[in-house]
């Protein structure tokens, strides 16, 4: 069976973050991710809050970060996080593949995209219902697409799905965005983007792609049917902790509850990213909960006592 120091699960900003600082301090690291390196930042394409960084190139960034978490001996592999089992002082990882040991864990595995739930949503599932701009923009040259929600991601998917199609309608529960201002700006001045306020989609219907959705007007109960090529949705996030259920304390949400320096309630087993109970989610609090998860793995492994081994 294969030992390191710590095992990071989930290779987005906050795992490669601590695979830096976690190799930088000598430990044998592991990073595991099931999916994309670099998680949910690789499904978009501009950058421009992380300072020292103003990039439309997200995935460059993500290279280089890790690069960099390689260039000081982490390692990282593509294998499913299974099922995590604590017998004296050592954690076991049981992935698709193998079983890992270790002393520490770090659990980065980020969060993924809230559905709607509205009937038609699952049915349409990549013929037209889409959950990532970057990857399905291109399939709407010259159409006309709805994203739905109001937040961040919802309003800077939008403008760059305006590269794109020839409309891009916005549709929001409420009558105002939960964006920065800043995006706001931007997308009430794009000529492609337009808004549909006080509003929910109850259906997305099609024959066999996506035609058009029904639209309910929550002010006035009015229903409407809009045709539409595409429904993006951008609704937010729900944290990847089902893995941990029976280990730590999670918040009301599902995030990983822990004290400023990432310790979760469990001795040995930090938290850093959108998995973790936070105010604030992005790029820049994820590599910082990173930084800070695996000094406090690394003092924690210093003292244990006596050695396991
Ligand atoms: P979010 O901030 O949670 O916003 C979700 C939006 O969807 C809200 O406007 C919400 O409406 C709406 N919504 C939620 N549930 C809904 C439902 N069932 N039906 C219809 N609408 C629903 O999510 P996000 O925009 O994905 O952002 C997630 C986090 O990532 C945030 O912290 C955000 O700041 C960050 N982020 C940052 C950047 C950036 O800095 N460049 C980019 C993307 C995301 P209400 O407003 O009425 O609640």
């Amino acid at each position: 069976m294969h030992e390191y120091d710590t095992i990071i699960i989930g290779g987005g900003p906050a795992g490669l973050s601590a695979a830096l600082y976690s190799s930088r301090a000598m430990l044998k690291t592991l990073v595991l991710e099931s999916a994309t390196v670099g998680g949910q930042i690789t499904s978009t394409t501009d950058v421009e809050n992380y300072p020292g960084s103003i990039s439309n190139n997200a995935q460059e960034v993500v290279t280089r970060m890790k690069e960099q978490a390689l260039a000081f001996g982490g390692e990282i592999k593509l294998e499913k996080f299974k099922e995590l089992t604590q017998k004296d002082k050592y954690f076991y990882v049981q992935t698709d593949k193998e079983e890992y040991k270790c002393k520490a864990i770090i659990a980065a595995t980020g969060s993924y995209p809230m559905n709607i739930g509205c009937k038609g949503e699952l049915e349409y599932r990549g013929m037209g219902v889409s959950y990532c701009a970057t990857c399905d923009a291109n399939f709407f040259r010259g159409l006309n697409v709805t994203v739905v929600g109001g937040g961040d991601s919802a309003v800077e998917e939008g403008l760059y799905l305006t590269k794109f199609a020839d409309k891009v309608t916005l549709i929001h529960r409420r009558d105002t965005l939960r964006a920065a201002k800043s995006i706001q700006e931007k997308a009430f001045a794009n000529p492609k983007m337009e808004f549909m306020w006080d509003s929910t989609v109850e259906e997305i219907k099609g024959d066999g792609v996506v035609k058009s959705i029904v639209v309910k007007n929550i002010k006035t109960n009015e229903i409407a049917e809009v045709e539409t090529d595409g429904v993006f949705v951008f609704i937010g996030y729900e944290p990847n902790s089902d893995e941990f259920i029976d280990y730590v304390k999670l918040d009301e949400k599902g995030n990983i509850m822990s004290d400023e320096n990432m310790n979760t309630n469990v001795p040995g087993i930090f938290v850093a990213g959108d998995v973790r109970s936070k105010l604030l989610k992005q790029v820049v609090t994820a590599v910082s909960d990173g930084a800070i998860a695996a000094i406090s793995a690394e003092k924690y492994i210093a003292h244990l006592s006596p050695d396991p081994r």
